[in-house]
């Protein structure tokens, strides 16, 4: 059987397989599900698991599935906490979803602006608590997700992780040169949305084009079935062939107007709407079958899409040209505000 060939992630010096193991699907599974997919990742050298304490049941669920088989992964979750008091707590609360004494690495989960970051660095902010975390040895690395390149890159220089974790696939590959520049301080990179968040239909292409390049340590596709586990592992770093990019033109073509790649340059918006968090929650709840999740992330936010008023201000500052008035109109029919 094929296992996954392993790459270092970066100054942590943990080997990991290529291909990992992404927690978001797993809410929708059941804990015996969880159980077979853990088995099989051990079976093909996926040894990766990210999850995070916004994935409701995931980091429980892998917690169940992981007892008397801890040893054999890198286990990396994150949390949204932006406070010293609130990590420390989510710190606890995951060691004990994941049933363990020990988290390989923690991240700050998206981090978006400057501002943010600033927080989160403060003397009270959520990475002192990290740094006493990994002083006590119940967290080996820190690490940082974002969505937000321009932001990544901003503090790339300077910082002091250990991982990045960003979008890039076939339509979102601004984040190359990021990666280059991680690579010289021996960041590891972690690649989330490989799959654009399901709106590439074809895994293989989309995982030969991530791993095909010598600068990321590990895509990891969101897996919820053996069967997935299966086809994503088989997966190995060759150059496209002809027909394989062909259909990158194809899906390039189809969703380069149509795909929102969360990188905020439409925003503010004067009714206060979060145009790409509309678009992140419409993704979870069409293509990751994730409906009641998003529906409960979307109720949360401030303003929703039906507060949109045409002004087409986002619009002329969307890169990408997309149609944000007539796609919010369609968050608001799926999420019914
Ligand atoms: S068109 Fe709608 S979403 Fe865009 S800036 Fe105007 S009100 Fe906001
Ligand atoms: S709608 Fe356009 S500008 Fe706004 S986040 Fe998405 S891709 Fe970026």
């Amino acid at each position: 059987m094929k296992r996954v060939n392993k790459r270092k992630l970066g100054k942590t010096g943990l080997m990991v397989g290529e291909i990992g193991l992404g927690g978001i699907p797993i809410q929708r599974t059941t804990q015996e599900e969880t159980n077979k997919i853990i088995d099989e990742c051990m079976e093909r050298g996926i040894n990766f698991i990210d999850t995070a304490r916004a994935y409701t049941c995931s980091e429980a669920y892998f917690g169940h599935a992981l007892q008397g088989k801890r040893e054999a992964f890198i286990l990396c979750t994150k949390s949204m906490a932006r406070s010293y008091e609130a990590m420390k707590k989510d710190i606890e609360l995951s060691l004990s979803a994941l049933q363990t004494d020990y988290i390989d690495i923690y991240q700050l989960h998206n981090v978006k602006t400057e501002q943010e970051y600033a927080e989160v660095m403060s003397p009270n902010g959520a990475y002192k608590a990290l740094l006493e975390a990994k002083a006590s040895g119940k967290i080996g690395y820190i690490g940082i997700t974002s969505h937000n390149v321009d932001f990544l890159e901003s503090i790339i220089d300077v910082c002091p992780f250990h991982t990045i974790q960003v979008p890039y696939n076939v339509i979102e590959t601004k984040a190359e040169n990021l990666f280059k520049r991680a690579i010289r301080k021996d960041i590891g990179v972690i690649v989330m949305k490989p799959l654009a968040g399901g709106a590439i239909d074809n895994g293989e292409v989309a995982l030969k084009f991530i791993i095909k390049n010598d600068f990321i340590s590990v895509a990891i596709p969101g897996m919820a079935s053996i069967n997935e586990v299966k086809e994503n592992s088989k997966v190995v770093k060759e150059e496209l062939n002809e027909e394989d990019k062909e259909y990158i033109k194809k899906i390039r073509r189809i969703l380069d107007n149509d795909f929102c790649r969360r990188c905020g340059y439409c925003l503010p918006c004067p009714q206060g709407i979060d145009i790409p968090s509309c678009f992140v929650y419409e993704g979870y709840f069409d293509r990751y079958g994730l409906a009641s999740w998003a529906q409960d992330r979307y109720e949360k936010m401030n303003h929703f899409a039906g507060e949109c008023i045409n002004c087409r201000r986002c619009v002329a500052k969307c890169p990408y040209g997309l149609d944000i008035p007539t796609k919010l109109k369609r968050v608001k029919r799926i999420f019914g505000k």
